[in-house]
C-alpha cells in the first residue's frame, strides 16, 4: 500500500518572495502563523499580520514550481510613485533579493530552475518528495526592468539564472510604460526587447500599458507570457487585458497566469473598505476569469496561475476561501465542479506553464 496521493502540483507564475523577505522583513522559511504573530503591532503595511505565503504553505498547498520576482523601481523626481531615486539603488536592490534566493537555495528551501533539465529533474524530485521538505523550483524573473543598467546588467543577471522579464511595471519606465501610463517603448526598451530575444530570456506582458504592448509585440519575437493578468471585460481597467489583446497572446502561444487579488477579479473594489466576503470573491471568481480566457482561446492551453498573493496585499483583498497559499490546492475542485475536464485542470494547475516552459527552452 502506498501513501495517499499529495495535492497536484501547483505552478504559480507570479510571487514576489524576496520582496516580502527584505522589505516585508518576513523569514518565509517559518509557519504562516508566526509570521502573522511577528507583524501584529506594525501598520507599516496594508497586509501587515495578514500575509498568506510561506514555504511550509506552498508545500502544504503542493505548489513546487513558481516563478519569483526580483523588484525594484527607479523613480524620477516628478513621479509620485515609491521607488528607488536611482538605477544604481535599484540594481542593487534586487542583487540583495538575489542574495536571498541563493542563502533559501543553500537552506535546501528553494532551488533555481534555468533551463530544460533542470526543469525536468525539479518535476522529477517533487513527485518523490512533494508535500513534505522538498525544495521549492523557482524560475527567477524580474517585475520592472528599471534596475537593468546596461544590457551588460542583463547579461550578467541572465547568468545569475534570469529566465523571465516584465520591462514595465506601474506608471512610466526606462524601458516600457507599465499600467496607469500610457505610450509606446522607447529606443531604450526596443534595445532592451532585441537583449532579451538573442539571450532567450521570455517578455513578460503583465504591467505593459497598451501601446507598449503593441510595440513589444510587434519586435519581440521570442517567447511571450503574462505572469498575472486577468480580463478588462469583466473588470474594466488598464491593468487587464481586453478580449483582443487576449486573443493576440494566445496566436502568440503565451500563458497568462490568473490573479487572485481582489480588486482584479470583482468590479468596483474600493481597497481598505471592500471585503472579500461582501464583496463575494472566491476562487470561483477566479474561475470566472480563467473561463473568460479559455473561452477566447477555444481551448483550455493558454491560462494557469500567476497568483500574485504575495504582492502588497494579504486576506483583506484576495478570494475569501484562501486563508494561505496552501488553499490553491482547491482550486482543482472547483474546476471539476464547473465542468473543467482532468486534462484541462492538470493544465491549468502546472501542465500549460511546464509546456511552455519546455517549448521556450527547448532550442
Ligand atoms: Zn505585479
Amino acid at each position: 500500500m502506498g501513501s495517499p496521493p499529495g495535492p497536484m502540483l501547483i505552478f504559480d507564475a507570479h510571487l514576489d518572495l524576496a520582496m516580502n523577505a527584505l522589505e516585508w522583513n518576513r523569514d518565509l522559511t517559518r509557519p504562516i502563523e508566526e509570521i502573522r504573530d511577528r507583524e501584529r503591532s506594525l501598520t507599516d503595511k496594508p497586509d501587515r499580520g495578514r500575509g498568506t505565503v510561506s514555504f511550509p504553505e506552498m508545500r502544504r498547498g503542493g505548489v513546487g514550481l513558481c516563478v519569483a520576482t526580483q523588484i525594484a523601481r527607479y523613480v524620477a523626481p516628478d513621479t509620485p510613485l515609491p521607488g528607488w531615486h536611482s538605477a544604481e539603488q535599484a540594481w542593487a536592490m534586487t542583487q540583495g533579493q538575489l542574495a536571498w534566493y541563493r542563502a533559501m537555495e543553500e537552506r535546501g528551501e528553494l532551488v533555481q530552475v534555468r533551463d530544460r533539465a533542470g526543469l525536468d529533474a525539479h518535476l522529477e524530485r517533487w513527485q518523490d518528495g512533494r508535500g513534505t521538505s522538498g525544495a521549492i523550483g523557482y524560475v527567477l524573473s524580474l517585475e520592472g526592468a528599471d534596475s537593468i543598467l546596461t544590457m551588460r546588467h542583463l547579461e550578467r543577471a541572465y547568468r545569475d539564472g534570469l529566465r523571465a522579464v516584465g520591462p514595465g511595471h506601474y506608471g512610466p519606465g526606462v524601458y516600457a510604460h507599465g499600467t496607469n501610463a500610457s505610450g509606446g517603448l522607447p529606443p531604450a526598451g526596443r534595445e532592451l526587447l532585441r537583449e532579451m530575444e538573442q539571450l532567450g530570456i521570455i517578455l513578460d506582458v503583465t504591467h505593459l500599458c497598451d501601446e507598449s504592448l503593441r510595440d513589444a509585440l510587434d519586435c519581440f519575437r521570442g517567447a511571450v507570457w503574462a505572469s498575472h493578468s486577468n480580463c478588462r471585460t469583466i473588470v474594466d481597467h488598464n491593468r487587464q487585458f481586453s478580449d483582443g489583446q487576449i486573443r493576440e497572446l494566445v496566436a502568440r502561444g503565451a500563458v497568462i497566469g490568473a490573479v487572485f487579488d481582489a480588486w482584479m477579479l470583482v468590479p468596483g473594489w474600493v481597497r481598505g473598505q471592500s471585503t472579500p466576503e461582501r464583496a463575494g470573491v472566491t476562487l470561483d471568481t477566479v474561475i470566472d476569469h480563467i473561463d473568460r480566457i479559455c473561452q477566447i482561446a477555444g481551448d483550455a492551453r493558454h491560462v494557469g496561475i500567476g497568483s500574485d498573493l504575495d504582492g502588497a496585499f494579504g486576506r483583506e483583498q484576495c478570494p475569501s476561501d484562501v486563508r494561505t497559499i496552501a488553499d490553491l490546492s482547491r482550486l482543482p475542485a472547483r474546476l471539476r465542479a464547473r465542468g473543467f475536464s482532468e486534462a484541462d485542470i492538470c493544465g491549468i494547475a502546472h501542465g500549460n506553464f511546464i509546456r511552455f516552459l519546455r517549448e521556450a527552452w527547448s532550442a
